[in-house]
């Protein structure tokens, strides 16, 4: 199925004009705006300390307002745009935030949801000082305390469990990470291996594909510079570092750049697209690897960079012996290799026309160096082997020799900064099996959805349970699971949810801990968003305009609204009350670089990164400035303008005094650990895979005991075709997709955000609907392998046929009991535990318009609070990647009598019994020589060597 953009007279009409190029000019290609464009329609950082503007409403007067502009960084998605706050001077108010032109990555531009940080920030209903729960957890009865209370608390709890050895019972799980290593370091200082985070739902399933090639797990597609670009799902409207990727995308578009997408929506993203290929959900490999085929069939590959880089020699000795290792041959062997994998087999598969993937494969052919891919959670996250489909879309890139090139896709470590901290505490001397269990012992990240599980069935338990910016019983599957484990004091001792706003699973907390917002907070952020590579800065910016005005402001607490705080201060105190006296040597790290003994402040900790960035000293001495005053001032700091190709450095000799070079492969190694690879006679640094090159034959999968999967594969979904039965309404539920102005479970609070996106209907194309008799608002029972949620339906053209789909972010609920939060976007319910296990979910009532502080309250206009979906998932664990296969194998039916739009049943016993039985599809560590994990694969905050190894 393909749908090339047919033009309209809006269309026509701006080409004839030349406001766009030629939609349908095949070699129209002029050269990427670099530019973002007239800065003039920003304010000049000389005049960021007294901005006039006239007052927004009382226009006809011409009212004067002064500001003082101070940037931060965004906060509602991890791409960290740049915003500036506008702080008027009368007030001492944050009237609005718009894009700081000065970004590198974002370039003055923002999505929705970088203004709307205006709406959180003066939320009504938000959190402004600490609680502490009264009565038992969950019964939602709460008391205001003091920050001193809660340290002195926690901090003893902490202290005692390190001191009796209990360091695995304290954990910290993050949802919105983004404050760059400093956790890290808290941890371990700590000695604890206590890092938990929320990748396994997100995205690290194409991670493990990428890193399965070139130890780099995160890809960043040089868009700007592409001649063609192939990306999996709604990337360009909702995908990862949304808004730096969108406009760069545009941008190459508006220069002659050919798009596909493969999509089952027409989403926006597929809607810009040349080719819309609707293909079948968890089938996106076989397409690849038919692209990869005609590739291979054709003669469209880097001959050269395949020779040279990719590890073909290793696969003909492993898998053809007999074969004599030339290039030739290898060329002849990956053809036999992939020979299946004809688009006419793709399009059965699939369901997309094998000569669009004809047409496809030659322009990503033709494409060669400039090709860029991208598959960031979509169909990796959504099936069973996702991770293949990441493996195989890198595969296309390998193919094409656009790695690390211009137009191509780069390892994302090129682009990122890794800010170097004070006194770096050593590696901890503990692995947490809760995190990190045998049974998957390729997961990428910890196995952060199998929590509940592993503490039902008492593989341990956790004393001080820290919840950052984190909310799995909404957004993870089988939230009544968590519920579960949360209430129940036995498996969780203490759990303190550190939050800005109110949510699902800090109704199920201790300590309810407010977190700042955007602007109330410091975070350092750099990230793989274009070629180039920076820093920003996040910023408390009341306290900024109150330094500029003189006044001093020890905590950050005492210059935000109430008393919401910051991680970064916080973790600083509760590390030194959990050592008042030293004899632990955690306070050790939290001293002053500068101070000798004192307590470590927050600006001297960004003081001692920002004066070790590369560059930054320089060009702030030239303003005149410290680095961090500069960082202050201007928010962000381009460090470099392009990075390409750096796997061809060639090694110095200082790095290759003491190397050794193995004959073979030409592995060139130093105290044991390879360095580069010898490349026609050169030194090169290569890749961040063993072999130091990209690896089309995995010898890791083999030795962990995945033969089977050795090379770039197609892997049937869990939910593919055969597995369904149409005629009983058994259909795919892709529940993976978002709303590009909504934030995972943080904008119940964003009142402009609410209004845009208010509802999640399951899309259903009109010939399924005609089938089975369903029209637009008609209520649906979708059931699930645990339970049922009742939807709505929507009838749409805009839907692969056979396919249903829900978007998350929507569905968001509080009970009677829980403080009156999120307004604008909660369902009220009342949740029933009808016999152990059993749980029943009502909706009391939809949203509602009311009178509050804020008179957009009463103007509420929508009802409709969507559904919880995600409640009624049960785990389904990738055995290899460790990745949440989310799509949904349901059943439809027509909504039963007493059915209510948004109610929901689940029954955590069944949930359980899923989980057991994918974890029987695992194979366990341990792997080569006693280890846990492969050594040279990642992992969050990795322990001393010996934990590695299995006792
Ligand atoms: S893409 Fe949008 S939400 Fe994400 S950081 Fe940028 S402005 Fe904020």
């Amino acid at each position: 199925m393909s749908v090339l953009p047919k033009k309209g007279f809006i269309e026509k009409f701006a080409e004839n004009i030349g406001v766009i190029p030629r939609l349908d000019n095949e070699n129209s290609k002029i050269e990427p705006i670099k530019d973002p464009g007239d800065l003039s329609n920003y304010p000049p950082p000389e005049q960021w300390d007294n901005w006039v503007e006239y007052e927004a409403t009382k226009w006809s007067r011409k009212k004067e307002r002064h500001y003082t502009i101070v940037p931060t960084s965004c906060f509602n998605c991890e791409s960290g745009c740049g915003l500036l706050s506008y702080i008027d001077k009368e007030t001492g108010e944050v009237r609005k935030f718009e894009g700081n032109p000065y970004h590198p990555a974002s370039r003055g531009r923002n999505c929705a949801k970088g203004p709307a940080t205006i709406n959180q920030i003066n939320d009504p209903d938000r959190i402004l000082y600490p609680m502490r729960r009264v009565g038992k957890r969950g019964e939602g009865q709460w008391e205001r305390v003091t920050w001193d209370v809660v340290l002195d608390e926690i901090a003893a709890k902490i202290r005692k469990a390190i001191e009796e050895g209990r360091n695995n019972e304290i954990s910290y799980h993050v949802g919105r990470p983004g404050h760059e290593g400093f956790m890290d370091r808290v941890l371990q200082a700590w000695g604890i291996d206590g890092h938990n985070s929320h990748t396994n739902v997100c995205s690290s399933g194409a991670r493990t594909g990428f890193a399965l090639w070139d130890g780099s797990d995160r890809k960043m597609p040089d868009f700007a510079n592409a001649e063609f670009i192939l990306m999996i799902s709604a990337h360009l409207e909702s995908g990862h570092y949304f808004n730096p990727h969108a406009q760069r995308i545009i941008e190459s578009k508006n220069s002659g750049t050919k798009i596909a997408v493969m999509d089952i929506r027409l989403s926006n993203t597929a809607s810009r697209a040349d080719h819309w290929m609707a293909t079948y959900p968890g089938t996106e490999a076989a397409v690849l690897l038919a692209i990869a085929k005609v590739i291979l069939d054709e003669g469209l590959y880097n001959e050269a960079f395949l020779r040279d880089w990719i590890n073909w020699d290793v696969w003909l000795e492993a898998d053809h012996p007999e074969t004599e290792r030339t290039f030739e041959n290898f060329i002849l062997k990956i053809r036999e290799e992939y020979a299946e994998y004809t688009p006419e087999f793709a399009e059965q598969e699939s369901g997309t026309d094998a000569q669009v993937i004809v047409d496809v494969a030659r322009q990503v052919g033709r494409a060669g160096s400039r090709l860029s891919t991208i598959n960031w959670r979509s169909a990796s996250s959504g099936n069973l082997g996702g991770w293949q489909i990441a493996r195989c879309l890198q595969f296309l890139n390998v193919l094409t020799g656009s790695i690390g090139t211009k137009g191509g896709s780069l390892p994302s470590s090129w682009n990122k900064y890794s800010p170097k901290m004070p006194n770096p505490p050593p590696a901890q001397k503990y692995w947490n099996e809760l995190h990190f269990p045998k049974e998957y012992p390729l997961a990428h990240f910890e196995m952060s959805f199998l929590l509940p599980h592993f503490l039902k069935e008492g593989r341990g338990k956790l004393d001080v349970y820290f919840t950052r910016v984190f909310n799995p019983v909404w957004t993870f599957p089988d939230g009544f699971s968590w519920i579960e484990v949360l209430r129940d004091p036995e498996k969780i001792g203490i759990h303190a949810a550190l939050t800005p706003t109110w949510n699902e699973t800090a109704y199920f907390a201790d300590y309810v801990l407010p977190m700042g917002h955007a602007s109330e907070r410091h975070d350092i952020i750099s990230y793989e968003t274009h070629a180039g590579k920076w820093i920003a800065f996040r910023q408390p910016v009341l306290r900024e305009a109150a330094r500029r005005r003189g006044e001093q402001v020890e905590y950050t607490y005492e210059s935000n609204p109430g008393e919401v705080w910051e991680e970064d201060e916080f973790w600083i105190e509760l590390s030194w009350r959990i050592d008042p006296d030293g004899s632990l040597g955690i306070r050790d790290y939290f001293v002053s670089p500068y101070r000798p003994g004192e307590k470590m402040s927050i600006d001297e900790y960004y003081q001692y990164i920002f004066e070790r960035v590369p560059g930054l000293p320089e060009i702030a001495e030239k303003e005149g400035m410290s680095p961090l005053d500069y960082m202050r001032r201007f928010g962000a700091f381009e460090m470099e303008e392009e990075v390409f190709e750096l796997y061809k450095n060639v090694l110095s000799e200082q790095q290759l005094s003491g190397s050794m070079v193995d004959e073979k492969s030409g592995l060139v190694t130093k105290d044991g650990t390879a360095i580069g690879i010898m490349i026609n006679g050169k030194a090169r640094t290569g890749f961040d895979s063993p072999s130091r090159k990209q690896e089309f034959f995995s010898q890791t999968l083999v030795d962990w005991k995945w033969p089977e999967h050795r090379l770039p594969g197609y892997i049937r979904s869990h939910i593919h075709s055969e597995q369904m039965e149409n005629a009983k309404g058994e259909f795919p539920l892709v529940p993976t997709f978002r709303l590009p102005t909504l934030i995972h479970s943080r904008s119940g609070n964003a009142k402009w955000l609410a209004e845009i996106s208010n509802r999640n209907p399951l899309w259903m194309h009109t010939s399924d609907a005609d089938r089975f008799c369903f029209k637009n608002d008609d209520l649906i029972r979708v059931n699930t392998e645990i339970g049922f949620f009742i939807a709505k339906v929507w009838v749409t053209e805009s839907m692969r046929p056979g396919v249903v789909a829900c978007s998350h972010h929507i569905g968001r609920w509080r009970r009677p009991q829980d403080p009156e939060a999120n307004r604008w976007a909660t369902n009220s319910v009342e949740i029933l535990e009808v016999e152990s296990g059993k749980w029943k979910m009502n909706v009391l009532d939809g949203i509602n318009a009311f009178d509050g502080e804020d008179a957009d309250m009463s103007r509420i206009f929508w009802r409709d609070g969507g559904v919880h979906q995600n409640i009624t998932h049960a785990v389904h664990p990738d055995p290899i990647s460790g990745m949440h296969c989310w799509h949904q194998k349901v059943r439809l039916e027509k909504a039963h009598p007493g059915d209510r739009y948004g109610d929901l049943f689940v029954d955590t016993k069944k949930s359980f019994q899923v989980y057991k039985d994918w974890l029987e599809s695992s194979r366990p560590a341990p792997g080569p020589g006693g280890l846990r994990r492969p050594l040279w694969f990642k992992r969050p905050l990795k322990p001393v060597l010996e934990k590695f190894y299995l006792k």
